[in-house]
């Protein structure tokens, strides 16, 4: 059997450097992966979905070779699009940010995105965030002018060096920009680290004013407290490099004096007629939309279905393929099981034993491919490719142990992509689920696959639901 070890290295493209470069933990086994969360004022749309589904299985890959992963991620529950859709419902922004946290959290289950080790809430944080921005003014990289806190950022000499932006550049872009009511800013290219409450806002107390915190401070700290001054990797969708990420390097490595994250990680853009999907340009269909059509599982899989770094264009056809892709590898999975349970009792032939191990090179193949800086599209066509070899192999005459072993590949790597190969809830008692098994047996039936038709009703059987065969059809009882 294969070994799974941490030894084999996994590559990274990194932002900070633009290559890719082997992954060398900051302490050996562990990892600590920091993911910008959603910000909750609605429900989640299907571009949010990409960082979280794509993360989430480089996660469970690093998990599979053994690495403890410390995963956190953020929900911005305040902010100006919270407050707006509160006035407009006449609700608290807490009402607003508790539903749309609960329904993402609806949609990471229906994506088997896994919960992070910690979800922490920018709320909650509060403490942690003013005490940051202390530090940052007790070193002269931040002032209070009337109430409103800034990050000086041309304090920080090494501002610019993830976006690769010249801060000369940027100031010249800046120059003619005046916003209203940040007239008090020493220098245009300062941002905001506090800001004083308007009428009717939510606002916490603070040395400088009751106020709120600025969006980029809100990573830095919680990443602080919950992974440490320094993590292994930040990740995010690409539109977060500049200014987000940019300005939280500025405060995490002004703040604690060493370097912030080891590596970054940014996912490209789900598309829609080429163009970003967003909130803002109404061109989107949210992750609980899709699931009026399809199991969430195919969106996961069509997300996985391209590299993460390669923008990916939503569309009817692309959706149809993965379903197809997934039921291929879910109806392998089902005659493998199929075997199991009906396979003889006596240890596997030479044959079988031959056969076993070149399903070694699949798994080899899915490990170079996630190895490859995530590269799932690969790990995919793996994943295909051994389907198609054990559906060569695996017959009736197949014994237990074999079909066992094989199965155990499949889970395993699958698994790792976050594809459920049998679901639980369906099993237990779903009327569509037994409708749909009953259809499977009568074209078994029709096939002359006996061994397919009996294994459904066997299964069916195990769930307690009894299957009577009547000149109408097939009808069905739970026992
Ligand atoms: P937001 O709530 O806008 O802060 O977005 C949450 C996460 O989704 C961030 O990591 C964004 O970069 C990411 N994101 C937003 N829109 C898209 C998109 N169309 N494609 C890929 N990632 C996106
Ligand atoms: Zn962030």
């Amino acid at each position: 059997m294969y070994e799974r070890c941490i030894g084999s290295i996994m590559k990274i493209y990194n932002t900070l450097t633009k290559k890719k470069e082997d992954f060398v933990p900051l302490q050996e086994g562990k990892l600590t992966m920091y993911v910008c969360g959603p910000t909750v004022y609605d429900f989640i749309h299907i571009g949010n979905a990409r960082p979280m589904i794509v993360f989430d299985t480089f996660r469970r890959y690093m998990e599979y070779k053994g690495y403890e992963v410390n995963y956190v991620s953020n929900f911005t529950d305040v902010d100006d699009k919270i407050i707006k859709k509160a006035i407009e419902e006449g609700k608290t922004a807490e009402e607003i940010s508790q539903r749309y946290i609960e329904e993402c959290k609806k949609d990471m289950e229906g994506m088997n995105v896994m919960p992070a080790t910690k979800h922490p809430l920018a709320t909650q944080e509060i403490d942690g965030m003013i005490s940051m921005i202390q530090t940052l003014i007790d070193k002269g990289y931040a002032y209070d002018a009337d109430g409103t806190v800034y990050f000086r950022t041309r304090k920080f000499k090494d501002y610019g060096k993830l976006s690769k932006k010249n801060i000369d550049d940027l100031e010249a872009g800046h120059r003619n920009i005046k916003v209203a009511g940040e007239e008090s800013k020493e220098d245009p290219l300062d941002f905001v680290l506090w800001k004083p409450k308007k009428e009717g806002e939510p606002a916490w107390q603070s040395p400088w004013s009751d106020g709120r915190p600025g969006w980029h401070i809100e990573c830095s700290v919680m990443s602080k407290k919950y992974l440490g001054d320094e993590i292994d990797i930040h990740a995010g969708g690409e539109d977060l490099v500049f200014p987000h990420h940019e300005n939280e390097i500025a405060q995490s490595e002004a703040a604690n004096g060493v370097p912030f994250a080891k590596y970054w990680m940014h996912n490209a853009f789900l598309n829609i007629d080429g163009t970003k999907m967003s909130k803002s340009l109404g061109n989107f269909f949210t992750v609980r939309d899709i699931s009026e059509k399809y199991d969430l599982q195919v969106l996961r899989f069509f997300m996985l279905s391209a590299h993460y770094r390669s923008p990916l264009n939503f569309s009817a056809d692309l959706m149809e393929a993965a379903k197809n892709g997934l039921e291929r590898i879910v109806n392998a999975g089902e005659k493998i099981r199929d075997a199991k349970a009906k396979g003889a009792d006596y240890v596997m032939t030479e044959d079988e034993a031959k056969n076993l191990s070149e399903a070694q090179e699949y798994v080899k193949k899915f490990e170079t491919a996630m190895e490859d800086d995530c590269n799932t599209a690969n790990a995919i066509s793996a994943v295909f490719e051994y389907v198609k070899f054990t559906n060569s192999i695996v017959n009736a005459e197949s014994t237990k142990e074999f079909a066992a072993k094989l199965y155990e590949i499949l889970e395993q790597l699958c698994n790792v992509l976050g594809v459920i190969l049998e679901k639980e809830t369906e099993a237990v008692g779903d009327e569509d689920y037994i409708e749909e098994m009953i259809a499977k047996r009568t074209q078994a039936k029709k096939d002359k696959d006996f061994a397919l038709a009996d294994s459904i009703r066997d299964e069916l059987a195990a769930k307690g639901i009894i299957l009577k065969d009547t000149r109408e059809g097939t009808k069905w009882s739970r026992s």
